[in-house]
Formats: structure tokens, sequence, C-alpha cells
């Protein structure tokens, strides 16, 4: 494990330090981290210290010792290798993170790690591979792979964008709500227009990108969780506003948006 603090660069953080503190968890960095996924704890990380918090990064990969103090979970995708390299690990630590599932610790989990989460992976030659059942999805390996940009809209969040690279398709099931309904692309599978998973607070997602950078209503949902939980002090928009400038993510949303699949 490691861990940084970044409020040696962030003078205006305020406070003594530790008082503010949240601390990310970025699961399995070094195998679960394709098209950048690690830039969505990049932007958590720095929308907090926007915020005047002490955002506090840590990795675990296997065999890490599990971090005491964890705010917020972030895990990316990987090609299949490398969720058989995690795999053994994240089940030895299914425990840990299905409690912390039912405890309301908001979490991001993008396509490979997304899957891992739900019951289990089925693959085409029909072996099983578990999951930690920690969201009520299931899996199967397909011929096809789904490819291209995405646009889901979703009552939460508006409307998201990214880009999904995926053979496993996923069905939810009832104890879980789509994270959104596709307007463009694929989604969890070819058979239903839901684009990820929603359930306590954790959003479960096929969208790299990474995802947060043009989606900054799903980084502000991670981080208002994660405060209220923390200090029980609410994020309100009009904090937000006054605090970060997204005009370039405005700008970059409006262009990905247009982007053909
Ligand atoms: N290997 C998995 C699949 O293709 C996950 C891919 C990913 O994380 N992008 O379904």
């Amino acid at each position: 494990m490691s861990a940084q603090n970044s409020a040696a660069q962030n003078p205006d953080a305020g406070g003594q330090s530790g008082d503010r503190q949240v601390h990310i968890l970025q699961l399995y960095p070094r195998d679960m981290n394709i098209y950048g996924d690690f830039g969505n704890a990049l932007v958590v990380q720095r929308r907090l210290e926007w915020l005047g918090y002490e955002p506090v990064m840590h990795t675990y990969d296997p065999g890490d010792e599990f971090p005491k103090q964890v705010d917020i979970v972030i895990g990316g995708g990987g090609q299949d290798s490398g969720q058989d390299k995690i795999h053994a690990d994240l089940l030895q630590q299914g425990e840990r993170l299905r409690s912390m599932v039912e405890d309301e610790v908001p979490m991001l989990m993008i396509c490979g790690l997304y899957q891992l989460f739900g019951h289990c992976f089925e693959t085409r030659e029909g072996q099983r591979i578990e999951g930690i059942g920690a969201i009520d999805v299931t899996t199967r390996g397909t011929d096809s792979r789904l490819i291209g940009n995405v646009v889901a809209r979703s009552e939460e969040f508006g409307e998201i964008i990214g880009y999904e690279n995926h053979s496993g398709q996923t069905y939810l099931g009832s104890g879980v709500l789509p994270l959104g309904t596709v307007i463009k692309g694929e989604g969890n599978n070819e058979q239903d227009d839901h684009e990820g998973a929603r359930y306590k607070n954790v959003v479960g997602s096929y969208l790299h990108g990474s995802m947060l950078p043009k989606n900054p209503a799903v980084a502000d949902f991670l981080i208002s969780n994660a405060l209220q939980r923390r200090f029980g002090e609410e994020l309100s928009a009009e904090t937000v506003a006054e605090r970060i400038d997204d005009t370039l993510t405005d700008q970059a949303r409006t262009t990905a948006v247009k982007r053909p699949r």
C-alpha cells in the first residue's frame, strides 16, 4: 500500500492538518487501470483540494495491507488477464468490501472491477469466475466486443459520457438500478438499454475515458457522500460552483457528446 497526502501542495486547504482529510483508495491499479482509469481517483483528489479538504491517496494491490481509513473507493477496468491476477486477493477482501458497500462507503467501479463486484463472470467456455457479490449483477462472456463512445441518460447525474470496450455483458438483478439508459452505444449488454448499476453509494459502469473528468456530477456524488459520512457536512451545488470552475469540463462534454459512436 502506498499513501500520499497532497495537502503539502495545497496550502489553501485550511484547518489543522488531519482534520479535513478524506482518504481515497484506488483498488488494484497495477492490473486494473486501462484507458487511464486512475484518472478517476485524480479527479476526486483535485476536486477535494479545490473544496478545501486534504485528500490522502492510497493504492491497494494484491498482498498489500488494507488502509485503515477509507472514505472513497475507486476501481478500474482491466484485461481478462488482469482480472485473473487480482481475483484471489479480491475474493479474500470480499467480506470487507461487501460490508463497506453496505455501510454506504461511496465507490466507483469501472468495467473489469464492476464485473467482479457482481456475483460472477461466466466465460464463453462456461467457466464460472466468482465475483464478490457486493452488487446484484451477473456477467457473461460473449463473442462480440462492445466498443465505442457511449452517452447515457441518468435522472440522478444527467448525461453520462464515456468510452466502452468489453466482451463481458452484464445483467442487472432486482437489487440494483441502472446507472443510466443508453442513448448512444451499448452499455451493460446488447439486449437492454441499461448502462451501469446503482446500489447504496456504489456506482458501477462500463465507461472509461477516464470517466470522471467528463462527468463531474458523478465525482461530486462520491465526494458529497464521503463528506456526509465523515464530517456530517453537506456539499451544496452553490459551494461547488463557487470553488470549482468547470468551464473546460463543460466544453469537453459538449464536444464528446457529439462524437460518433
Ligand atoms: N475483460 C473484461 C471484458 O472484456 C473487462 C474489460 C475492461 O475492463 N475494459 O469484459
